[in-house]
């Protein structure tokens, strides 16, 4: 290790997603208290988008 920080291993001692229970994946912010996959917690409807879908 050359460059960057050397104390990198700290930085993810803290688990900030946890498994949410709307779309069961492991994305659920605690601290922002949505989640990054199916946006449960900031959209009503489910977070889906055109570029998302694989053809
Ligand atoms: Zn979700």
């Amino acid at each position: 290790m050359g460059k960057g920080t050397p104390a990198f291993g700290k930085h993810n001692n803290k688990l900030v997603h946890v498994v949410c229970r709307r779309c069961g994946k492991r994305s659920y912010h605690q601290r922002k208290k949505r989640c990054a996959s199916c946006g449960f917690g900031r959209t009503a409807s489910r977070r889906v988008y055109a570029w998302n879908k694989r053809t």
